[in-house]
């Protein structure tokens, strides 16, 4: 069995989860779905970034205590990732004592090998980034990129990651993984950002103290890159004393915005070559889900909460349309209006319709017991094109891809009732052939569409009278076309998914 360890990006909690969160923790949620049916050994881990001066200021706002104010926030996330139905396996708060072992550890192992040495700092430095940048990374007037605000000149004594020195180690790194990151114009950029010259970055500040000290020098606080990317190996175990987790799980695969390439595809692996431990084993870089063309942020006030439209459009409605509106990598734009024409034409027209209408015509014509498929079924090459494809996608990190292939067989099913309108005919051995093939079909799309939509994925499961839980189906057997019995009762229920 081959292990899986798949993370998101830990959430810093200075904001409460929206839909750009959602949107990453659903994507990672839908792979490790779609792992598990593959028969991997599954390890998905989602968190809180929870140290550094911004919290510090929004609990001093609040007027509470840094470890009150976190303590409040992170339970938030927690439980939007439940009500959103996320598998995670674990969850990490940079304010454990785990992590804080951990990020220790790393800090040591580097600061022996030589690369974290004390230096003056000086330069422009951008408060909610948290970054000092150059002038060429500034847009006119001094502003960050990212804010669109003013950075300040700054002046202190930090220790620096000597990142300088791993330029060509990083490059022979990804030569000899290519694919390491997609898309591949993510890699291209990440690769760019390499070749256009490595500066060391400070791993340290006297003036924070929100954060985890030094080791060897606990004047100075671990800044945010040494403390946040460091959750991937202290939630498994690193620097615990019993590294026997990490050991099995690591090297992970990340999903990433594209706004923090820079940390993760160049920072990161850095770090951990300098530890003596190996890079990453992947990169799946996502775009941002724009609200009306913004980045959806605190800062720019246009923050949809996710929870609000499962109120509106139900659970799997809401995640089939993060999933299967955008093509991963790219920016994707959110509307209301998108979100209820997608809904209507692939979960109510397709997929619910495909259902109820097989769910009647079993009722009607074959006294609501299931006829078996047939061998020779015209609906098998579609069913094994289907499986092919969305296995493809998955693998490629495009859920819309995967989630469009699974749909070819829906509408590959609807065709075929419309092509022999089984509702017309007399109840017999041909009604039943159809019939027979169009349940085996909705099996198959029932395991395939799990990821995405794992409750209506049980529910199909059990209208189809199967037993046990589709998401214990494992690929790529179940997806054999013919394993659907036959002679069960079929349940007709009420509609999956209403017309909005
Ligand atoms: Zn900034």
């Amino acid at each position: 069995m081959s292990t899986y360890y798949l993370t998101t990006p830990i959430y810093y909690v200075t904001a409460k989860p929206h839909l750009g969160h959602a949107y990453t923790t659903i994507i990672g949620d839908a792979l490790a779905r779609w792992h598990r049916l593959l028969g991997d050994d599954v390890h998905f881990l989602t968190g809180t970034d929870e140290h550094g001066q911004k919290v510090l200021d929004y609990a001093e706002a609040a007027g509470k205590s840094a470890q009150a104010f976190v303590d409040e926030i992170a339970p938030l996330y927690e439980q939007a990732w439940r009500r959103l139905n996320i598998s995670n396996d674990d969850f990490i708060r940079t304010t454990e004592a785990r992590h804080k072992l951990g990020v220790g550890e790393l800090l040591q192992r580097c600061y022996d090998a030589g690369d974290i040495e004390l230096d003056l700092y000086k330069g422009k430095y951008c408060v909610a980034c948290e970054e000092y940048y150059t002038d060429d990374e500034l847009d006119p007037g001094d502003l960050c990129k990212i804010h669109k605000r003013p950075v300040v000149y700054s002046e202190e004594e930090n220790y620096f990651f000597r990142l300088s020195r791993f330029e060509q180690r990083l490059l022979d790194w990804y030569a000899a993984h290519p694919g390491a990151i997609v898309p591949e114009f993510r890699s291209n950029e990440a690769l760019g950002l390499i070749r256009g010259g490595l500066r060391d970055f400070s791993v340290s500040r006297t003036s924070l103290k929100w954060g985890i000290p030094l080791p060897w020098d606990a004047k100075h606080v671990a800044y945010v890159w040494f403390d946040a990317l460091a959750n991937y190996i202290t939630a498994i175990g690193f620097g615990s004393g019993d590294e026997t987790e990490f050991k099995k799980w690591w090297p992970a695969r990340h999903l990433i915005g594209k706004d923090i390439i820079r940390h993760h595809c160049v920072y990161w692996p850095a770090m951990l070559i300098s530890a003596g431990i190996e890079p990453p084993a992947g990169y799946a870089v996502g775009g941002w889900l724009l609200s009306d063309g913004e980045k959806m942020s605190k800062t720019s006030g246009n923050v949809i909460n996710p929870l609000d439209l499962i109120d509106d459009i139900g659970l799997d409605g809401f995640r089939y349309y993060v999933l299967a509106e955008t093509a991963y990598g790219q920016d994707g734009d959110f509307t209301y209006e998108g979100l209820i024409a997608r809904y209507n034409s692939d979960l109510a027209n397709n997929l619910g319709n495909l259902l109820s209408r097989v769910a009647t015509v079993v009722d009607k014509k074959c006294k609501g017991i299931s006829p078996a498929p047939r061998a020779d079924s015209p609906l098998a090459a579609a069913a094994a094109t289907a499986y092919a494809a969305t296995a493809e996608g998955w693998d490629a990190v495009q859920p819309s891809r995967a989630l469009d292939a699974t749909w070819q067989l829906i509408r590959a099913t609807n065709a075929y009732l419309e092509a022999n309108e089984p509702w017309k005919g007399e109840p017999g051995p041909a009604v039943d052939a159809v019939m027979g093939d169009a349940l085996e079909a909705l099996r198959i799309i029932a395991i395939l569409a799990s990821p995405a939509v794992p409750a209506t994925s049980q529910i199909v499961w059990q209208r189809l009278g199967l037993s046990g839980d589709v998401t214990d189906q494992r690929l790529p057997a179940a997806a054999q076309w013919g394993g659907y019995p036959g002679g069960l009762p079929v349940v007709k229920g009420d509609p999956l998914f209403p017309r909005r």
